[in-house]
């Protein structure tokens, strides 16, 4: 039985309850209520501009009905064939394909402002966790936050991977947003991934379990059973292994075949770190791609995030392989690694992007990935001239779509697919002129210039303002709850932080 019957409300309530949120925010917002107001059943965006999987179209209508896409025309054709439909004036707007985000640890956002500064593993030794001070409801709630930042940034599709999802399942279904829930599996009973040069330097030959195996596939079954298709089809879950170095071959063979029964796709971290490669080759005598490769885990199901450092054999079995890489560039580059996107383009595998921890923002990732790739491609006849905004675009919605097994239903504005959609004001002061918008958007613009999201037609934002989630409650509580959390952190641990130069 799954939680996916219960009324949102019952879920906020409970969460403002144990939060500790304070009396005032038990009273319902107003921004609660309006989430509640009936949507418009067809909606006609008029006189706009609709980028498409071609390039831009300017002066036309879009219109969706029954949470479709379901016409692209001139606009007076166009609203004369959905005469009842409400009119969003499109003019000065620019209509995009949402977002999707293919990897991503929402409940990670409590370590934001922090872990994207010590390497990673992150190098810096904190007495206390600050996700160990987090209650259940309070993982929820970060859980929460991170989804009200997918629909300001305009993501439209959310891979989650971890593991427990069920405990937020229905917080993350009820924001709106099309999800991916990746339950992580591992079967070591002496784990060591995530790989660092401490847990390699002391590190043993991987012990594998048959008990923990049929117990993470059991979690990942039963979630499966309680969420797969739910909400219309808008929930999807893809039991995945977490690490290359967490899993037996057993698990990787198990997991690919519960995918091809059920004809879902899976991912696994992968070649994320100089540690994991060691580890890999100390225990199993092979790079990590090759240990996927030995035990039948590559191939067109499979989205394989970071690629990092991987060797020319590696690119060469992911590209035959057809398997699809996800980048996460925001990431990447935080961590100071810029994985061969170029080379693994060639090889042949489709690239999605993704966000990873910390932040939803795809706006952020898809400018560092065209930032980085041309830096990665410094030696092309014309530097700067690949990958344009387009490519990274292309990779953000048509290639993510792909990841998620979804190619035919989202990632493109096309009549027939699901309207999962954002909407840009280009009038703005770093948008106007423009040779072309999504160019300047990609270089100068950002998620504040996204004023409306829709997923299935539906509106999760409109004008700005976020209408399935309770966004200034949440907000308090998320804000509150960090500054508690970090108090006992710093106190535990003050931190010091490394310079350039200190004159
Ligand atoms: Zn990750």
């Amino acid at each position: 039985m799954s939680d996916r019957s219960r009324p949102a409300s019952l879920t906020r309530r409970e969460l403002l309850t144990s939060a500790a949120a304070g009396a005032g925010a038990l009273m319902l917002d107003p921004l609660a209520a309006r989430a509640q107001a009936p949507q418009p059943d067809a909606v006609v965006f008029s006189h706009t501009t609709v980028i498409t999987h071609d390039g831009q179209v300017d002066d036309v209508a879009l219109a969706v009905a029954g949470g479709r896409i379901a016409a692209i025309g001139p606009t007076d054709e166009v609203l004369k064939a959905h005469p009842r439909a409400e009119v969003y004036d499109g003019r000065g707007k620019a209509l995009l394909p949402g977002l999707i985000n293919c990897h991503s640890h929402m409940g990670a956002v409590i370590a934001r402002g922090f872990n994207e500064d010590f390497g990673f593993p992150n190098t810096y030794r904190l007495a206390v966790q600050p996700g160990s001070l987090l209650s259940r409801e309070e993982n929820v709630l970060m859980v929460q936050v991170a989804a009200l930042e997918c629909i300001r940034t305009g993501t439209t599709t959310v891979v989650q991977f971890g593991g427990g999802i069920a405990g937020h399942a229905g917080a993350l279904a009820d924001s709106g947003l099309r999800c991916v829930f990746a339950e992580g599996l591992a079967d070591v009973e002496n784990p060591a991934g995530p790989v660092s040069a401490e847990r390699l330097a002391t590190s043993e030959a991987p012990r594998f379990s048959a008990k923990l195996r049929d117990e993470a596939l059991q979690r990942a079954t039963d979630l499966f059973s309680a969420w797969h298709g739910a909400r219309d089809g808008r929930i999807s879950v893809f039991p995945s292994p977490s690490l290359a170095e967490n899993a037996s071959p057993e698990l990787l063979r198990a997991v690919r075949a519960f995918a091809e029964k059920h004809d879902l796709h899976y991912t696994i971290h992968l070649n994320q770190s100089r540690w994991e490669v060691d580890y890999m080759r100390r225990h199993h005598g092979l790079d990590p791609t090759e240990f996927l490769a030995k035990h039948d885990f590559l191939g067109p199901r499979l989205f394989a995030a970071h690629c990092r450092y991987v060797t020319p054999n590696e690119i060469a079995l992911l590209g035959a392989s057809r398997t699809i890489v996800t980048h996460q560039a925001a990431m990447a580059g935080n961590r100071g690694a810029n994985p061969p996107i170029p080379a693994l383009r060639d090889a042949g595998c489709p690239i999605a992007h993704g966000t990873d921890n910390n932040t939803q923002d795809m706006v952020s990732t898809m400018r560092f990935a065209l930032i980085m790739e041309r830096i990665a491609r410094g030696d092309d006849e014309v530097p700067g001239l690949l990958p344009q905004p387009e490519d990274v675009l292309e990779d953000a919605t048509m290639g993510s779509a792909r990841a998620v097994n979804q190619a035919g239903q989202i990632g493109s504005l096309e009549v027939g697919k699901k309207a999962d959609l954002l909407v840009l004001d280009t009038q703005r002061a770093h948008l106007v002129p423009a040779g072309r918008i999504l160019s300047a958007w990609i270089h100068n613009g950002g998620p504040a210039d996204i004023e409306s999201v829709m997923v299935d037609g539906r509106f999760l934002m409109r004008d700005h303002t976020v209408l399935s989630m309770d966004e200034a409650a949440l907000i308090r509580e998320a804000d509150a709850v960090g500054k508690r959390v970090w108090g006992e952190v710093l106190k535990a641990t003050p931190v010091k932080v490394p310079r350039v130069t200190r004159r």
